[in-house]
């Protein structure tokens, strides 16, 4: 089915509920598990049902913003979300104390039951009008940097569209987009801590509720963390500290020198190369007739569902006036379809969207007929390995989209992987802290975000500004607005790609079934579970990062030697 075939209808609160509330009472008088089972898998429909149609309204909301239909909408399923997570919750809770649970739990599986555990120390009735907020304080953010908009180059562009100048070769007119991004976040500055104060105390709020001191223990059952604790993160996060750290600020150093600068500063930190990052070469028709290439050499699995997407017109890359920023992956239960969204801007991220959000999308083409809904259920640090590793799998073909500067752009991938992680910690102890101590001022944050950049990037030089030189930069980070605690998921992440990108150097083939076989299993294992039975050791253990990083170095080595020779000169200099 093609993505304009599938059919939207508003999934309506009342009869939706009249629905539901029916199975469960038939589900609390039935005789049988399996009568219960049955009665599961109806209610599993109508959840399908429900997160089509939710994630339809959202896809057509994002392609044009200026269409009044889809974003009421948006706005209805934004205002009516906490009801419909209430019903849900309500069948749960039947679920649990079910006579016939032992039965349910060997046919559903008992991880699926420890989820569902979970959760119901997540949520309460009293929490719904608190959610609601949360929700518009969010909205609010977002509508705020979607209003950016700069005077450049004789064009009117907005925050994503300035993304290419803050990357530009040209140091000077790197400067004058810093300038102008810096502008705009000083005269938003009152209204980001506003939205931000409220947003934490109304999560804290929301813990208060339910009894917790605090919305840490929340905030971690809200990101279905079930295997790991704040102590086992905050372990990986020293490790980073200890081991990637001094990587990072050695990296940036090379940099340095390929730039040919005495000393760099943070208009810098998106370029990799003088004459500027390479990009992608081709129209987007070509682009895509390459991924097609790419995929079908790579594996049968991914030629199937590389042209199933293509023939479900299942990507839509091209940016347009109305349309939302960012990319995305969402999927559509009731077709079995994934949906990649992206906004083509003529950088090396265009690729990304072949490669990263492939990887996530054939995550979900894999497990799309997987009888037990809640089993393709993955956290997100699970599924950003499907997306981090897939643009390391995919490597061999990057010639195909950078010609003759392939050798660059692997490298600047390598190293910007690397120097990434660092960052990603930070910005989660950053939320620990904040959480922890939910009384802090506007002013109390960013002193914390200063401290933290000279531990993990002790290298910043912010020249002189006054925005984000002053403790500003994550608050143009949205994760920290919009989901909090979502962002080490991309770190511990991104250590297990990087393990999958020492093995496939190692014996591609094997590396390859590996991962095809994590990809396979969805949600059926617990995160750690998964990395264990795919061989990546775990992120959390003492050693992972010492073993990985003797690894990557030599990989830096192995790429630093492909380099054309002027950059090998830079680097002796
Ligand atoms: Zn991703």
């Amino acid at each position: 089915m093609k993505f304009n075939d599938m059919k939207y209808e508003r999934v309506e609160l009342e009869s939706f509920s009249r629905d539901w509330q029916k199975l469960i009472k038939e589900f609390k008088t039935a005789k049988s598990a399996s009568v219960q089972f049955d009665i599961h898998m109806k209610l599993t429909g109508l959840s399908k049902r429900f997160s089509t149609m939710h994630s339809l309204a959202y896809i057509h909301h994002t392609l044009n913003t200026e269409d009044s239909t889809w974003s009421a909408e948006q706005d209805y399923y934004d205002e009516n979300n906490p009801h419909f997570e209430k019903l849900q919750i309500d069948y749960y809770k039947e679920l649990v104390s079910s006579e016939y649970r032992n039965d349910l739990e060997e046919k559903v599986s008992p991880l699926v039951f420890e989820k569902i555990e979970l959760s119901l120390k997540g949520f309460d009735e009293r929490m719904i009008p608190h959610m609601q907020e949360e929700g518009r304080l969010t909205t609010e953010y977002a509508k705020l940097l979607a209003s950016a908009e700069f005077e450049f180059d004789g064009k009117k562009l907005n925050l994503p569209l300035l993304t290419f100048y803050l990357e530009h070769p040209d140091r000077e007119t790197r400067r004058t987009a810093f300038k102008k991004r810096t502008e705009f976040f000083m005269n938003n500055s009152k209204k980001l801590d506003d939205i931000y104060d409220k947003l934490v105390k109304v999560r804290t709020n929301m813990a208060y509720e339910i009894g917790m001191e605090n919305y840490l223990p929340l905030g971690y059952i809200r990101m279905e963390r079930n295997d790991y604790d704040k102590d086992m993160v905050a372990n990986f996060r020293n490790q980073v500290k200890k081991y990637l750290v001094p990587l990072a600020s050695k990296l940036h150093d090379k940099k340095r020198r390929f730039l040919g600068l005495e000393r760099l500063s943070f208009i810098d930190e998106p370029v990799y190369f003088k004459e500027g990052n390479p990009a992608p070469i081709g129209t987007p028709e070509q682009i895509f007739q390459n991924g097609t290439t790419m995929y079908s050499e790579l594996s049968p699995e991914t030629k199937e569902f590389f042209q199933y997407m293509l023939d479900g017109n299942l990507f839509d890359v091209l940016s347009k006036k109305g349309k939302a920023g960012g990319g995305y992956c969402d999927f559509l239960p009731l077709y079995k379809s994934p949906f990649v969204y992206a906004n083509f801007n003529g950088t090396s991220g265009d690729i990304d969207v072949l490669t990263h959000e492939c990887g996530h999308a054939l995550e979900s083409y894999l497990t799309r007929n997987m009888e037990i809904y809640e089993q393709t259920m993955i956290g997100m640090e699970t599924a950003e390995i499907h997306s981090m590793s897939m643009e390391f799998f995919t490597g061999p073909w990057m010639h195909l989209f950078f010609g003759d500067r392939t050798p660059q752009y692997l490298y600047m991938h390598l190293l910007s992987t690397l120097i990434f992680i660092p960052y990603g910690c930070m910005v989660d102890e950053f939320q620990h802290i904040i959480y922890e101590n939910p009384s802090l001022t506007p002013d109390e944050r960013k002193n914390i975000w200063r401290e933290l950049e000279g531990q993990y990037k002790p290298y910043l030089n912010y020249e002189d500004d006054p925005f984000f030189g002053k403790g500003g930069t994550w608050q143009r980070q949205t994760h920290i607005f919009e989901r909090p605690f979502y962002y080490i998921d991309y770190c511990l992440a991104q250590t297990c790609a990087l393990q999958y990108k020492v093995k496939m150097e190692q014996d591609y083939k094997s590396a390859w079934k590996s991962y095809l076989d994590l990809s396979t299993r969805g949600g059926t294992l617990k995160f750690t579970e998964l990395i264990k039975n795919a061989g990546l050791e775990s992120p959390f253990e003492d050693g992972c990062l010492k073993h990985l990083i003797k690894s990557v170095e030599d990989l830096i080595d192995v790429y630093e030697a492909k380099l054309p020779a002027e950059y090998k000169q830079d680097l002796l200099k």
